[in-house]
Formats: C-alpha cells, structure tokens, sequence
C-alpha cells in the first residue's frame, strides 16, 4: 500500500483551494467573532442584507465537511434559516461515518443494530438506489472509501489484493433491513456521503415552507436547492463548475423549485505522481471511477434522488447514464460533461440552459 503524509502531499487545485478557502474564512470567522462578540458564533457566519429583492438572510456554515450557504427571504427568513442550520448540524451528527452519536458510526461499529426512522429510510433509499442503478450506487462502499483514506486524509492507492478483499464487503444487497432494525453481515459498512447533502437539501426546503418561506436557496458545498422562485418571480441562476477549471463555469441553469446537484472527480481528489484520484469509486474495481464522464449535474424536484443520481450517472459512464435517462426521462433531467468536453443537455432543460463556453452541446432526447 503507498500511502502519503498528509504534508507532503500534491493537493489538487480544487482541493488545496478549498483548504485555503478554510483557512480565509476562518480568519473570517475569528474576526467576525471578536467584533461582534456574540453576534455569530465560531461556526457560524450569519447575514442579513436588503436588496432589490427584499431582505435576505443567510448564513454560512461548514458542516457535512464541506461549506454550506442557507439563504431565504421574507419576514421569517431569520427564524427558517436558524431552524435550517440545526437540522444540518444534526443530520450531519446522525449520518456521518465518523460522529459517535450517529446512527450510522453505531452500526457500523456493532455490525448492526436499532436505527431511527429516518435514518433506515434513507438506507432502503439507497438499497433501492444500488437496484435500480445495476450497482453504481453502493453505499457500502464505506470500507474502500478508507482504504483510499477519504475518511482521514491520509491519502493511500491500496494494493490491488487489499482492493479485492475490501470489494467483498461491497454489496448493498447485504444489508438486512426490518423495521428499524439493520443487520450489517460480513463486515459490511455503510457510507451515506452519496446521498445525505441532497436529503438535508429536501429537509431544508421542508423547513423554510413550514416558516412560509416561498423564496429560498441552499448551496450544501455545491448541491443548490432552490424553493420557489427570487421574490420579483425570476428564475434563480445556477452556475456549473468547469470541472477542469473550478475557477470558470460552462453554464448556467434557470430553474425554480429544483435540486441542481453535481457530482465530479474535482471536488475531491489527491494527486500522486501526476495522476488524479478522487472520491467517487466505481463498486466493480474499487478505483475512482474513470468511465468518460467527468462532470454529472441531475436537475430534479426530488434532492435526495438528485444527489444518488450526480454519484451514479457519473459512475455508469457517458453510454450507461444516457440510456438510464432515457428510460427515466421524467424523473430528472441532466446536463453531463465527457473526458473531450462535449456537453450532453436533455431535452427538458434545454430551454433554460445557457452554455458560457465554445464547447459542443448535443441535446439528449
Ligand atoms: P459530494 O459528496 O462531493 O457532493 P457525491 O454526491 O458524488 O459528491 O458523493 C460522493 C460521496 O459518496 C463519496 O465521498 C462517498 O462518501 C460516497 N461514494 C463514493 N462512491 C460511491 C458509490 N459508487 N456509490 C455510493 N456512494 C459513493
Ligand atoms: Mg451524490
């Protein structure tokens, strides 16, 4: 196994400009906190500013490991995001691989055990998501995800002996579940980073209609999910990352109520010896997957099925993920970049889709 110290480690650009973004915005945080003692907190980084919209409340957090931007307008917008930032904090602590507290560390740790509601809904979700995607999605892809050393940045390409062995205890076929009660045979664990941001996304939108919010927008580190429309009616304008240049974007999406979520090889990845490995594994080889696609955006009323769809649709490769919309056009639509940048629009989009760029858009039907 090669593994790397953290320190000496080439980071990708996204990757080290994210930490540097971290740095920034804790220098940020730290001075927000001593200026206004009290106002925010060290986690937390709230605003309230008027605009030609009205007055909009946000605040910025980081959580789930990666940024977060809660956004919403209207008189109860302080209230819905507050509200919002709770949920994420405890869905983060329920969900997460690494928190003590969570459902899924305890069954992990226990090969099993008694789960909440929520959390063996979001597990059937994402054995239905393993059957229905012919394996791409596999959330008990937990062990190789470590393996490769995602969990703790110390960054490792396992031998490919320890790849198969770590392979047999990926199968989400295994995990037996009744009621609340989940039974993990075999060594099998489960990783639910695949699909928790879209659902915290669906939770939010819950929360800020619950407030009466009917003008809101959440950036879970990328993952947007918009409610409504901007409070004069217009669309809300969705830019798409350029995944070989994060500092540029390729498109722009007009959408409203929609979840827009992307999965691509440059939000997480380490670079060793020119190569790029990153976060999204294929379950058949264990590796990141390299399949043609390197950019897979799922626009869908639904943000949970949006975000098990970004990971699969990128892990089925351009052929596999153009048939599967074509025998699920209704569900969601999709705006997909190949390894030659051609960008692959369907047809349900189209009309709201504006590329900023001089490569080739084929439209999907
Ligand atoms: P992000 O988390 O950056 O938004 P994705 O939604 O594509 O990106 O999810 C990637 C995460 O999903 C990984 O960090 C890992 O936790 C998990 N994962 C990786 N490969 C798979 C897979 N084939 N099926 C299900 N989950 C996966
Ligand atoms: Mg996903």
């Amino acid at each position: 196994m090669l593994c790397l110290q953290q320190k000496k480690l080439a980071y990708a650009n996204s990757w080290r400009g994210t930490r540097m973004k971290i740095r920034t915005k804790r220098i940020l945080i730290l001075l927000c906190f001593i200026v206004t003692l009290g106002a925010c907190t060290a986690e937390e980084n709230k605003t309230q500013n008027d605009n030609e919209n009205g007055t909009i409340y946000s605040a910025d957090i980081f959580a789930m490991d990666t940024y977060m931007t809660l956004s919403a307008y209207g008189e109860k917008a302080e209230t819905a995001v507050s509200a919002a930032v709770e949920e994420v904090n405890r869905l983060d602590t329920l969900l997460s691989v690494s928190s003590e507290k969570g459902d899924i560390y305890y069954i992990n740790q226990n090969g099993g055990g008694q789960v909440s509601e929520e959390t063996a809904e979001l597990i059937i979700k994402a054995k239905k998501a393993f059957t229905e995607t012919d394996g791409a999605f596999d959330c008990t892809i937990a062990p190789v995800m470590e393996a490769w050393g995602f969990r703790s940045g110390n960054f490792c390409i396992p031998e490919a002996e320890e790849l198969s062995e770590l392979l047999q205890k990926v199968d989400s076929s295994k995990i037996l579940i009744e009621g609340t009660e989940v039974l993990l045979p075999d060594g099998v664990s489960i990783d639910l980073g695949g699909i928790a941001k879209g659902y915290t996304s669906h939770q939010i939108m819950e929360i800020y209609r619950e407030n009466g919010i009917t003008s809101g927008i959440v950036s879970l580190g990328g993952n947007v999910e918009t409610l409504g429309t901007k409070p004069d009616g217009s669309l809300w304008r969705i830019a798409l990352q350029d995944p070989e240049n994060t500092e540029e974007y390729f498109a722009v999406l007009e959408v409203a109520d929609r979840a827009i979520i992307t999965s691509g090889g440059y939000q997480r990845n380490f670079i060793q010896d020119g190569e790029v490995y990153h976060h999204i594994i294929d379950p058949v080889t264990g590796f990141p997957a390299q399949n043609g696609l390197i950019s897979v955006t799922i626009v869908s009323k639904d943000g949970t099925l949006a975000d098990v769809l970004s990971t699969s649709l990128f892990v089925m490769g351009t052929e596999k993920a153009v048939n599967f919309w074509r025998q699920h056009k209704d569900e969601f639509d999709a705006v997909m970049m190949t390894e030659d940048r051609r960008v692959l629009v369907t047809e349900g989009i189209m009309g709201v889709f504006t590329p900023l760029t001089n490569d080739s858009v084929e439209v999907l039907s």
